[in-house]
């Protein structure tokens, strides 16, 4: 097959031998990719400093059928993830890790592609207000903006959960200030009407004002989600539901969430 040129975020790389590497990509035509690199880890090599996670390069590979490593032989740095403060980077390597662990190889995702690459460049442009910021309490705009893509990547690999109706019924919940708690069935994915609840196990409950947050943050429009500022309660709150239901759609704890309390 005759060599293909793509747009790549870098997920995650090894070392495959004392030369070379493996890289898995993130393409924008082609999805996920696992490719092998020869010569990366010489000195004088054709990639340009390309292989950091969360870089974004354009490459040149040889897809080979049938085969689970492609081998790139050209990258071209065109965006660098370049950041100060540990929690800018913890949140770069968090974006990635879940790319990762929710795509499969060879199955494009433009949308997907094009949100994590505005995504990683919102990390980058909050980096200045991470630095005075410690893992344990990052600032709000991040944790919106990862809680956004998170809801966001659940959606375009369609596991997101059901935030406005009823999981079971369809019926529409309330979120208006003043009503009452909703109920969000883990096992079901999503909120629960009154009589749907009923005999449900693993249920928790969200405020209206949670509810209605996680409504805006899960909307592909900018204007309703940058626009939300959100209190510590509110964000501790989303977190404390969010983390469990993410956890259980990963079917294991996830460890970097510990440092996400809100
Ligand atoms: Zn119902």
């Amino acid at each position: 097959m005759p060599p293909l040129n793509d747009d790549a975020i870098v997920l995650r790389t090894s070392d495959f031998s004392e030369t070379s590497m493996v890289v898995t990509f993130f393409t924008r035509e082609s999805g996920k990719i696992t490719c092998l690199a020869k010569g990366a880890r010489r000195l004088k090599n054709p990639f340009d400093t390309a292989f950091d996670a969360m870089n974004v390069c354009r490459i040149l590979y040889y897809p080979k059928s049938g085969d689970v490593l492609q081998l790139v032989t050209e990258a071209k740095l065109t965006e660098r993830f370049r950041v100060d403060s540990t929690v800018a980077i913890y949140a770069g390597f968090h974006v990635v890790q879940l790319l990762n662990h929710f795509t499969e190889n060879f199955s494009p995702q433009t949308a997907l592609f094009d949100l994590t690459k505005i995504i990683l460049n919102d990390i980058l442009s909050l980096d200045p207000i991470c630095r005075s910021a410690s893992l344990e309490d990052p600032p709000e705009k991040l944790s919106r903006c990862l809680l956004h893509y998170e809801l966001r990547l659940l959606q375009l690999v369609g596991v997101a959960p059901s935030l406005r109706e009823c999981v079971e019924c369809g019926e529409k919940i309330e979120v208006r200030r003043g009503a009452r708690r909703a109920a969000f069935g883990m096992r079901e994915g999503g909120v629960l009407c009154p009589r749907c609840r009923p005999g449900k196990t693993r249920v928790v409950s969200l405020s209206p004002e949670a509810l209605g947050a996680l409504q805006l943050l899960a909307s592909p429009e900018e204007r309703f989600w940058k626009r939300l500022q959100l209190s510590q309660k509110t964000l501790g709150e989303i977190r404390g539901v969010w983390n469990q239901y993410l956890a259980h759609q990963m079917e294991r704890p996830v460890p970097i969430f510990q440092w996400l309390k809100r």
